[in-house]
């Protein structure tokens, strides 16, 4: 089985509630969506192609618990489900970060999906698929980025009627250097709204279009 990669590498999680920890991260190349404030747009077409085991090989080389296969968008490439349960057998922790337009109940039981909602202003908005949020389970974590007003308005309605009594960990974090972090914090405290705020903190430790951290 072949997949298309762009970089293995270690670092600290720089987002969800997993955020500081340090992570080895496979970043798959190719994705379906082309949002407007991409931060990873030399993933979205090149790639070198890997092995299932040379990746297994890398991945344990780097020797961290913690493993979030990400992109461009992961689930495109149809060997992602076993390479997700092959790590989850080796004994590591395993997060997804996919863009939510495709199924996320292809991925194995006990793996965690970090599944975007994309706002309007990414462009892309409309290709969520509205199903997956009745694919969540329990660890599921569900990120809104957020660049202005408008975008945060819309994401408030989703939460309020989609997520009232949900369990699940809602993220909220700004689009680097378009949405001033404390505007957003402020709109969550005067909404009461019961989101986690968070920064994606790789962009302030390392310049924010550095790739491999
Ligand atoms: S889904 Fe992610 S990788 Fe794909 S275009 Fe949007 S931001 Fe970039």
């Amino acid at each position: 089985m072949q997949f298309m990669v762009s970089e293995i590498f270690r670092s600290i999680q720089g987002e969800s509630s997993y955020t500081g920890l340090p992570c080895t991260f496979v970043r798959l190349a190719g994705c379906n969506l082309r949002c407007r404030q991409c931060d990873t747009r030399y993933a979205l077409e090149a790639g070198h192609e890997m092995s299932l085991d040379e990746i297994l090989d890398r991945v344990s080389s780097l020797d961290s618990n913690l493993v979030e296969i990400t992109g461009g968008e992961p689930l495109i490439q149809e060997g992602t489900p076993e390479l997700t349960a092959l790590l989850k057998q080796r004994g590591h922790r395993v997060l997804v970060e996919t863009n939510g337009s495709l199924d996320i109940s292809l991925l194995p039981e006990g793996v965690i999906r970090i599944m975007d909602i994309k706002c309007p202003a990414s462009g892309e908005s409309k290709q969520f698929m509205w199903e997956n949020i009745w694919r969540l389970r329990d660890g599921d974590e569900v990120k809104f980025v957020i660049s202005d007003r408008h975008d945060y308005e819309w994401a408030r309605g989703i939460v309020r009627e989609r997520f009232g009594r949900s369990r699940t960990e809602i993220l909220f974090s700004t689009v680097f250097g378009e949405l001033p972090p404390r505007n957003l914090v402020e709109w969550i405290l005067e909404d009461r709204l019961s989101v986690r705020f968070q920064l994606q903190i790789h962009k302030y430790i390392w310049p924010h279009d550095a790739r491999g951290v």
